[in-house]
């Protein structure tokens, strides 16, 4: 983790590219964010509509 001496926010790569300031418009958060909203919804099983033979 790298942590950034400006907006003391911390990301995955150093010195990534970033707007320093902004939070919540931050791509790699927002998709972050979307990655874990993915995770803790439950996702409604899907029925299958075609019958794969395996
Ligand atoms: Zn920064």
């Amino acid at each position: 983790m790298w942590k950034c001496p400006k907006c003391q926010r911390e990301f995955k790569n150093r010195n990534q590219s970033h707007f320093c300031g902004e939070k919540e418009n931050n791509i790699d958060t927002y998709i972050a964010d979307q990655a874990v909203e993915v995770q803790k919804t439950p996702v409604p099983g899907k029925p299958p509509k075609k019958s794969k033979k395996y």
